[in-house]
């Protein structure tokens, strides 16, 4: 089996209890939460029993152990996961808004999530590895984008392959060095996973037909686009497909896009057909959205097929 490999932040997320606006006064919290989006995706792919792991650095702290551990325990491999001597493990608090959009305190750069490179265990992980996932969202800092670019260089020289979902708010394209590093992970993708207007960030043309016939001419194999509460979309040279969403009632969206790319991305290499690879990452981003905590919702393949039978679908 493809080992798949990511590169990013492990972090804690601590949840309001209550939606609201911010954290200017005392409210209760809930957590901490193993999180980080690198590690979403990571613990749900080992979940799935693909070969897996990620580089990536916590503190010396009890939210390290607690993220390691999960991971470990899933069946990730945590070798090139660096514990920091002095710097804390990364944390998010989160809390939604009335209207359904959230505010969040990030302590992710200036956090162990600083240690991440391309150390002795990072090479080591990567010589062994056949596919690298890219999250967007990790290329904040220079520690990281050169170890992806390490990776994708390494991996695509041995003919492996790379997929890359951007997962980034406009408010972090002007972060110095990350239009390079995105436009960088662009050009070596072969599976490229937006949410849906994500893609226009990368393309001319400003409407889906046309983004999507620029970026399949641009050498990119296939593209899935991720729609939320409308489920998905696959397209590659031979055509589109498209398929909706399962009816759940969504209590914590957090961490369902890199669930969904987890299960896409192993279903993939697996050399599953694209319409049964959609039916599999949408149950798995439903049952994400179902369960309060980012990586709570992760599932096994096992827990997948219950979900589809029970909505009526052939596993
Ligand atoms: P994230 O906020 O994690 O970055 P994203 O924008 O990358 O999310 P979404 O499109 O929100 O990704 O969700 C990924 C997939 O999860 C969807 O394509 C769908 O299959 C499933 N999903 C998301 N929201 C719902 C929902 N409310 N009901 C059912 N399935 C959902
Ligand atoms: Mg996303």
């Amino acid at each position: 089996m493809k080992k798949i490999i990511t590169i990013g932040e492990i972090v804690v997320e601590i949840m309001a209890v209550e939606p609201g606006h911010g954290f200017t006064s005392a409210i209760p919290l809930i957590g901490p939460f193993a999180s980080g989006a690198p590690a979403i995706f990571i613990d749900q792919v080992a979940k799935l029993g693909q070969p897996c792991g990620i580089v990536s650095a916590v503190g010396n702290d009890d939210f390290g152990v607690l993220n390691v551990e999960r991971l470990r325990r899933d069946g990730a491999d945590v070798s090139a996961i660096g514990i920091h001597p002095t710097a804390a493990t990364g944390s998010a608090f989160v809390r939604y808004r009335p209207d359904g959009n959230r505010d969040f305190i990030y302590n992710i750069r200036h956090s162990a999530c600083s240690a991440i490179g391309l150390t002795p265990e990072a090479e080591a992980l990567i010589d062994g590895a056949d596919h690298l996932h890219i999250m967007g969202s990790a290329l904040f800092f220079d520690g990281i984008v050169s170890a992806i670019f390490a990776a994708t260089r390494r991996i695509k020289a041995k003919g492996g392959t790379v997929s890359f979902d951007p997962n980034i708010r406009k408010e972090m394209l002007d972060l110095p060095g990350m239009r390079e590093a995105l436009a960088h992970a662009l050009e070596n993708t072969d599976l490229f996973m937006p949410s849906g207007p994500e893609m226009f960030l990368f393309t001319k043309a400003i409407d889906e037909p046309a983004a999507i016939a620029e970026l399949l001419e641009r050498g990119i194999k296939a593209v899935v686009i991720k729609r939320g509460a409308d489920g998905a979309s696959y397209f590659d040279r031979n055509g589109e497909m498209s398929a909706p969403a399962f009816k759940v009632e969504e209590v914590d969206p957090t961490g369902a896009g890199d669930s969904f790319g987890a299960a896409f991305v192993t279903c993939w290499l697996r050399g599953m057909a694209p319409g049964k690879a959609l039916t599999v990452a949408n149950a798995t981003g439903a049952r994400a959205v179902s369960v309060k905590g980012p990586m709570e919702g992760t599932s096994t393949m096992a827990e997948i097929e219950t979900f589809l039978t029970s909505q009526g679908v052939a596993a």
